[in-house]
């Protein structure tokens, strides 16, 4: 096992030289990809593709439409059925059991595994771990990667890098956001990355299903001791068409003035009920999610808990306004 006190932003040699003697390594981005996960994955894929390499991209579920701008996006498998990997890549996962199905252990568990990702709840499950909270976005490491391995930014890879990092950073609006990350941002756009039309397609494009399901979930919105909470039930949309997650309505309710906490439970058909916090600055989410499972971000995390939605709900508000009582 290896950690990250090595100099900030920059990768472990040890990891530098594994993606270099690598001729086939499997990339995996976690379950219910967002534009971290699936921004993260195709730009190392290109990368390393551009590298002369032969990797695999995958990810358990479909990566979802918005992001087919990106490379290899139709490259992305959900199911490992070919040539046998030689490395495996866990990316934007703080845990192994977000890598879903993927990881299955008795085909892959001898491999090598590395794992690259930001978030503060990671668990260190690799060979080896580059492990980095500073960076608002796995794709902020893979940029750093990039210079690491002396490789030149081109467009491609520009778009791919600066979608995990719009998209994590809710377009520049969460205060892990610095200077270095809006130089990094200057020389993508440099690069060749088109700004404003990745966050028109991420962040300001929904369909109309989402936005009815936004409806119904805000006919259920509680606040109460700084905690906003809202709930998205099998029931409300069995007519919408197979949309599931109620995308952005967790950081929406949080605008409330009132809001020091939000919370978005969402019922799944297995019994489970799907856990998504935000948190204002000086709050943090991340240790109650850990502690239910899950994990994330002070400001924005999540987790899965077993029961029925109503009784879900109100346990984890409790403890939710527990942390929003502290005095900030
Ligand atoms: P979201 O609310 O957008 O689904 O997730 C917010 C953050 O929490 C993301 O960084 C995500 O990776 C993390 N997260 C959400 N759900 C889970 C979960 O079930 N397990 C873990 N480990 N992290 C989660
Ligand atoms: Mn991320």
């Amino acid at each position: 096992m290896t950690d990250s006190s090595h100099h900030p932003f920059t990768p472990p040699p040890e990891l530098l030289d594994a993606l270099s003697s690598a001729r086939r390594p499997l990339l995996i981005a976690h379950i219910s990809p967002d534009g971290d996960a699936i921004g993260s994955l195709t730009a190392l894929g290109y990368l390393l593709y551009r590298m002369g390499k032969d990797p695999i991209l995958a990810c358990q579920d479909k990566a979802p439409a918005t992001f087919n701008f990106l490379p290899f996006y139709d490259r992305i498998v959900q199911n490992v059925d070919s040539e046998r990997p030689d490395l495996v890549i866990s990316l934007d996962s703080s845990d192994p059991t977000r890598m879903g199905g993927i990881y299955e252990e008795e085909r892959f568990g001898d491999l090598p595994l590395i794992v690259i990702d930001h978030h503060v709840t990671n668990v260190y499950f690799g060979d080896i771990n580059w492990v980095d909270p500073q960076c608002v976005a796995t794709d902020q490491m893979i940029y750093y990667l990039t210079k690491a391995l002396n490789e030149p930014l081109d467009e491609t890879l520009a778009t791919a890098l600066l979608t995990g990092i719009v998209t994590d950073t809710r377009g520049f609006r969460t205060y892990n956001v610095t200077p270095a990350v809006m130089h990094v941002t200057g020389e993508l756009i440099d690069a060749g990355a088109p700004l404003a039309m990745i966050t028109e397609r991420t962040l300001d494009t929904r369909s109309m299903a989402l936005i009815t399901l936004w409806g119904r979930a805000l006919d259920t919105v509680e606040l109460a001791d700084g905690v906003i909470s809202a709930m998205n039930t099998l029931a409300m949309r069995k007519d919408l068409g197979g949309i599931i997650r109620a995308e952005g309505l967790v950081s929406f309710i949080l605008s409330a003035q009132e809001a020091k906490i939000a919370a978005v439970f969402t019922e799944m058909p297995d019994g489970k009920v799907e856990c998504s916090f935000r948190a204002r600055r000086g709050y943090d989410v991340s240790q109650i999610a850990l502690n239910l499972g899950g994990g994330g971000h002070p400001p924005a995390a999540g987790c899965t808990v077993e029961g029925e939605i109503h009784a879900v709900r109100r346990m984890v508000v409790e403890m939710l306004k527990e942390e929003a009582k502290k005095k900030k």
